[in-house]
């Protein structure tokens, strides 16, 4: 494993998909999708 990314996103509401590291996950979680701005959950991440 090269990089940071620990999890992957989906985006419930538009299904934008990325991956993400644990300081992302917390700011998409504060502040929502950043595609759509829908309100993100942690069921909506997924552990690589
Ligand atoms: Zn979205």
């Amino acid at each position: 494993m090269t990089a940071t990314e620990d999890y992957t996103f989906v985006c419930p509401e538009c299904g934008e998909s990325l991956s993400v590291n644990d300081s992302m996950r917390e700011a998409l979680i504060h502040n929502g999708c950043v595609v759509c701005g829908s309100t993100v959950a942690e069921e909506s991440f997924t552990a690589v």
